[in-house]
C-alpha cells in the first residue's frame, strides 16, 4: 500500500484508541480538498499491511483506520488491510470519498466488510468543522458492526494534539481560529495548515 503517514494512538478518527494510515493518492480531487498534498500517486512510501497491524496490535490499539488520499484507489490493498485486521481481532473504520453507485465489486466488498465506513464526496459547500468524523454534511457513516455501549456520538468538534519523540507538536482534527493564534503565539507559525482554515 503506498501511504502519506501512520500514526498510532489516535482517538479523533473513530471509537476507541486507533492506528490511522492516511493512503498517498487520490483520483477524485473533491474541490476545496484540504489534503491535496495526498493526491500524487508518486508521492509518500510503501507499507505492508502486515506492519500495519503489527503497529496497531503493538501499541494495544482497538481498531486501524485508513482515510487518505483515496483509499479505494489501492483496492486490493484494502482488502488485505480489512481481512488481516479481522484475523487479528481488530476492527478497521474506512473512509472514501466514492459514492455507493460509483463502486466496482472490489470496492464493495471493502464497503461491506469494513466494520465503520465514512462514505461520500467532500463538499466544500457543505463543509461543517462540528461534525463527528466527517468533513461535510452529505457524508455518511455506515455501521457494518454493533455500536460500541457508552461511545460518544455527537456531532461536535474534535482536535488531537500530540508530542512527538522529536519534540514537535502535530495537531490533528479541526483546530479552533482561537486555538490556532493561542498556539502560534506560544511556538511560533504552525506548519501544515491549509487552506487558511486550519485543516490539518
Ligand atoms: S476523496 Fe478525500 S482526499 Fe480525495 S479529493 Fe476528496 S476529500 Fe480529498
Amino acid at each position: 500500500m503506498r501511504v502519506s503517514l501512520v500514526l498510532p494512538n489516535s482517538s479523533i478518527y473513530g471509537p476507541g484508541l486507533r492506528t490511522v494510515v492516511w493512503t498517498q493518492g487520490c483520483s477524485i480531487r473533491c474541490p476545496g480538498c484540504w489534503n491535496d498534498a495526498l493526491w500524487d500517486f508518486k508521492g509518500g512510501y510503501k507499507l505492508d499491511a502486515e506492519e500495519i497491524v503489527e503497529e496497531a496490535i503493538t501499541n494495544g490499539n482497538l481498531g486501524i483506520t485508513i482515510l487518505g488520499g483515496e483509499p479505494l484507489d489501492q483496492v486490493e490493498s484494502v482488502k488485505e488491510l480489512i481481512n488481516l485486521s479481522h484475523e487479528n481481532d481488530l476492527n478497521l473504520m474506512l473512509y472514501t470519498g466514492y459514492e455507493e453507485e460509483e463502486l466496482n465489486e472490489k470496492q464493495r466488498y471493502c464497503i461491506d466488510n469494513a466494520d465503520i465506513v465514512v462514505i461520500g464526496r467532500y463538499v466544500d459547500g457543505l463543509r461543517s468543522e462540528e461534525l463527528l468524523w466527517r468533513g461535510s454534511t452529505n457524508q455518511r457513516i455506515i455501521w457494518n458492526m454493533d455500536i460500541p455501549e457508552g461511545i460518544d456520538l455527537s456531532e461536535r468538534r474534535q482536535v488531537e494534539v500530540r508530542l512527538e519523540n522529536n519534540g514537535n507538536f502535530r495537531i490533528l482534527g479541526y483546530p479552533s481560529d482561537s486555538m490556532i493564534m493561542n498556539y502560534t503565539k506560544r511556538f511560533g507559525k504552525l506548519k501544515g495548515i491549509s487552506k487558511e482554515r486550519g485543516k490539518i
